[in-house]
């Protein structure tokens, strides 16, 4: 069987894309760090609707940790493969550069950055030698057009845009795609501190967007149909920057 891994998958994003491939008839493994309890909502969600779900919980960030986590699902899984992977998890740690702590910096980079090149690494091979795989990373309008307050937030999603088309190139032959999805300003508990009355007034649209919307592009992006679409980074965010 052909599973999707979806990385932050208990909350936000994550936890819509999991539903939404899981309506698609994709069985799918719901990846956390520490909230099971919002993970284990997003199963019950998937699974009392007809479809599969399982938790693999693993700091995205901690290279040991994902290495055995999946290894262990491997074993486990000796006739499937992860096909689909979603490269969600992320966190934000805003601070002003001039006032930005290393740590701020390291951890927003380890989370998002690292934390795709480590999963999407230990994944790869699977997909290569099965000559098929779709890759999907979550970046960010912040790692396109760069926002004040989030220099290391900008810098590990403006990373991740160069590590899909690279990669995409790399992994082309091999019908495995790579591509990025850049939402804008989109209604999760990342944004939830936001003054989104104000906010909202510079998205042409005028509302923030919600994560069933990307989940929708994330899907078609999983799907065979996007089979001639890789190395792209596509933005959803209401007009809000082009
Ligand atoms: P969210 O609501 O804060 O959810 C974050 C998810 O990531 C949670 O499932 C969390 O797991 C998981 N996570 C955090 N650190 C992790 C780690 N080290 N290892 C494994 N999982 C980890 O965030 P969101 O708004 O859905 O954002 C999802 C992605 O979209 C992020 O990459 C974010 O940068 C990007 N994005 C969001 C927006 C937006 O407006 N919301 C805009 C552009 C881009 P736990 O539940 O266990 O904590």
């Amino acid at each position: 069987m052909k599973y999707a891994l979806v990385t932050g998958g208990s909350r936000g994003l994550g936890r819509a894309i999991c539903i939404k491939l899981a309506q698609q008839g994709i069985p799918v493994i719901i990846n956390y760090q520490s909230n099971a309890n919002a993970a284990e909502e997003v199963k019950d969600i998937i699974v009392n609707n007809g479809g599969i779900a399982e938790l693999l919980p693993f700091n995205v960030s901690d290279k040991n940790s994902v290495d055995e986590a999946l290894e262990k699902w491997e074993t486990e899984h000796a006739d499937d493969y992860i096909s689909i992977l979603v490269n969600n998890a992320g966190i934000r740690e805003d601070n002003l550069m001039i006032f930005m702590q290393d740590e701020q910096w390291d951890n927003v980079l380890k989370v998002s950055l690292y934390g795709s090149f480590y999963v999407t690494r230990r994944l790869l091979k699977n997909m290569l030698s099965k000559r098929y795989g779709r890759i999907i990373n979550i970046t960010s309008l912040s790692g396109i057009k760069g926002l004040p307050g989030q220099t290391n937030y900008s810098a590990a999603k403006a990373g991740i845009i160069g590590a899909t088309k690279a990669l995409a190139q790399e992994v082309a032959p091999r019908k495995v795609t790579v591509n990025a999805v850049a939402p804008g300003f989109i209604s999760t508990d990342m944004t939830k501190e936001l003054d989104e009355e104000t906010l909202k007034k510079l998205v042409p649209m005028g509302r923030f967007g919600k994560p069933e919307e990307v989940a929708s592009l994330v899907s078609f992006l999983a799907s065979e149909e996007s089979s001639y679409i890789t190395g792209e980074v596509i933005s959803i965010n209401g007009g809000l920057y082009t």
